[in-house]
């Protein structure tokens, strides 16, 4: 009997694998929707099953929901990973989470209701509905911990098992389900009085669905790579072995990020970037200092010249900006016509003249056809002092750029207000 239920064990697994990894498989085709949906429903199933539903097999006793489909769920968010990135596999890990977080709420609803009576005497089990919810709170806070902890174990394998990913994968998969079992185990002992032999059967069963389903991959690995197969994904080494998110994430950066006019860098590349330089000055204790620059009364440049000599304006404007900044400085085209210079290890002090000397710059080398030199109003702020966020950074230097157009344009403001140069022969 127990050979017999093994064997049903290992074929809940191999159909379950195969069926959802050909959803994964398959996603731009059939959506991806069909892999997170089946992912979903699998996932109640296999809640139910884990609290009611145990098996014997020859090592102990066992619940196939936890040890095939719970088990094989964090396989599947591992695999969507390494097909996708980051940024997809935490939308099943939050939906999951709160998906769970809602069940249980309305559960306590449930179990308010007054029941119509059913003939033959079936009766919804109230007492399961109640005890289910403080399992699938518990489970809920392990599965989010699992996702993530499986993600990050499989990373930092690949730094001394880069190319084996079957090993990572199997290596990962037992590690976090190791965790999860004592976690589960002692919620079911807790609630259900669950003896130990509950346990180590899980335990051992977990494991052999890791062994199973690590086996399965590298099935699925294989037959990836028959070309009439593999055709709705990319190349399999390509995958697995070079691209992760940050290093996808890397090379769409390098490629992109770039404004199309000036040749700075955008908007987009500012706000990835700059939280990073940020937090390594105020790690370094240097502080780091932000200038955005505006053009003064630009409209009038396209307005009396046309637009296309407004674009050669703003080149040079950046060209002058570009001019006047370090190697280790970050300048973007923030706007139409205005720009952001990041100036790493630069105290407020230091950024303005800096900021003043650009604004001279400026003034000298930019100059419209009637002969006026262009002017910029500038603003600046400084982390720490005025903020540790680019957020709150452009904010204070937005609004000093904005007291700098009041007072006439073509001047820095600073923390103290208006800059008055100290040397003379500045304007
Ligand atoms: P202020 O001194 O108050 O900054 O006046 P302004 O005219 O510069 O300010 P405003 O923000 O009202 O106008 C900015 C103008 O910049 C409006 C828009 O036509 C122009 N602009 C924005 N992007 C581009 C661009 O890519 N090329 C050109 N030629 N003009 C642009
Ligand atoms: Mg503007
Ligand atoms: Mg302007």
């Amino acid at each position: 009997m127990q050979v017999f239920n093994l064997a049903l064990f290992l074929l809940d697994a191999v159909i379950y694998f195969a069926v959802m990894t050909a959803f994964l498989h398959y996603r731009r085709q059939l959506g991806l929707g069909v892999f997170l949906a089946a992912l979903g429903v699998m996932h109640f199933m296999e809640t139910y099953l884990a609290a009611v539903f145990y098996i014997e097999l020859p090592f102990g006793t066992v619940s196939p929901g936890s040890s095939v489909f719970f088990a094989g769920k964090l396989m599947m968010i591992l695999l969507l990973y390494l097909k996708e990135d980051a940024a997809v596999v935490r939308q099943p890990i939050y939906g999951l989470f709160l998906g769970n977080l809602l069940t249980v709420g309305i559960a306590q609803i449930l179990q308010v209701h007054e029941v119509v009576a059913l003939p033959g005497g079936r009766a919804a089990d109230m007492a399961f509905l109640s005890e289910m919810g403080w399992l699938m709170v518990w489970g809920t806070a392990l599965l989010y911990v699992d996702a993530i902890g499986i993600i990050l174990l499989y990373e930092r394998l690949g730094r001394v098992l880069r190319s084996n990913v079957v090993l990572r994968f199997a290596i990962s998969g037992a590690a976090i389900l190791t965790f999860d079992q004592i976690g589960f185990y002692s919620a079911l002992n807790i609630l259900f009085g669950a003896p130990p032999s509950v346990f180590f059967g899980g335990w051992y069963a977990k494991l052999l669905s890791v062994v199973l389903y690590s086996l399965l991959f590298a099935v699925y690995l294989k037959i990836e790579q028959i070309p009439r197969l593999a055709r709705s994904t990319r190349e399999i080494t390509d995958i697995f072995n070079d691209l992760t998110f940050r290093e996808r994430y890397q090379a769409l950066l390098a490629k992109s990020g770039v404004d199309g006019l000036t040749g700075l860098f955008d908007r987009g590349r500012l706000e990835a970037d700059v939280p990073t330089l940020i937090h390594r000055c105020l790690d370094r204790g240097t502080g780091l200092s932000l200038i955005i620059v505006d053009a003064d009364h630009f409209k009038q440049v396209n307005d009396l010249f046309g637009h296309l000599k407004g674009d050669e304006v703003l080149k040079e404007i950046a060209l002058s900006l570009q001019a006047g900044s370090r190697p280790s400085d970050h300048l973007s085209r923030f706007g139409g016509e205005e720009f952001v210079l990041i100036l790493p290890d630069t105290d407020h002090d230091s950024a303005l003249t800096i900021a003043e000397r650009l604004r001279i710059a400026i003034c000298r080398s930019v100059i419209r056809p009637d002969g006026q030199c262009v002017t910029v109003s500038i603003g600046v702020a400084t982390a720490p002092e005025d903020g540790h966020a680019l957020d709150t950074l452009l904010g204070r230097a937005d609004e000093r750029l904005y007291r700098a157009k009041n007072d006439g344009r073509d001047n820095v403001h600073g923390r103290l207000g208006r800059l008055v140069p100290s040397g003379a022969g500045t304007a």
